[in-house]
């Protein structure tokens, strides 16, 4: 009746070790000409020099030579002030030369503002 049985410590499944061993690395690119496609952001100023530029017309898709129309800066100003100082028939000085003053660029066909040079 008495049975001295110890049970019997029940051993772990044996464990399957499901190793997937996918040994396929070589992952392929379409090997095609790739062309980095530039994408050109629309810009609403476009970087002028100070003299009239050939340009085609955003507004109104013409090749034109832009009109350029120089705009006193305060530099010209403080400058004018400065040579009030030194001399003053030199006053008129930075405003006749180009170089102290910014320019706009329009163009002459539909007067749309395309451009500005600035120091
Ligand atoms: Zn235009």
């Amino acid at each position: 009746m008495s049975t001295d049985e110890l049970p019997q410590k029940g051993q772990p499944p044996p464990y399957e070790g499901e190793a997937e061993a996918s040994r396929d690395g070589g992952v392929r690119y379409q090997s095609g000409p790739a062309q980095p496609q530039m994408v050109v952001p629309v810009v609403v100023s476009h970087p002028m020099g100070p003299k009239p530029t050939p340009f085609t017309c955003p507004s109104c898709n013409q090749q034109v030579v832009t009109r350029v129309e120089h705009k006193s800066t305060t530099k010209t100003h403080l400058f004018a002030i400065l040579l009030c100082l030194i001399c003053c028939p030199c006053v008129c000085v930075p405003y006749c030369v180009d170089s102290c003053q910014n320019a706009d660029h329009y163009c002459p066909n539909c007067s749309a503002y395309i451009g500005s040079y600035n120091h």
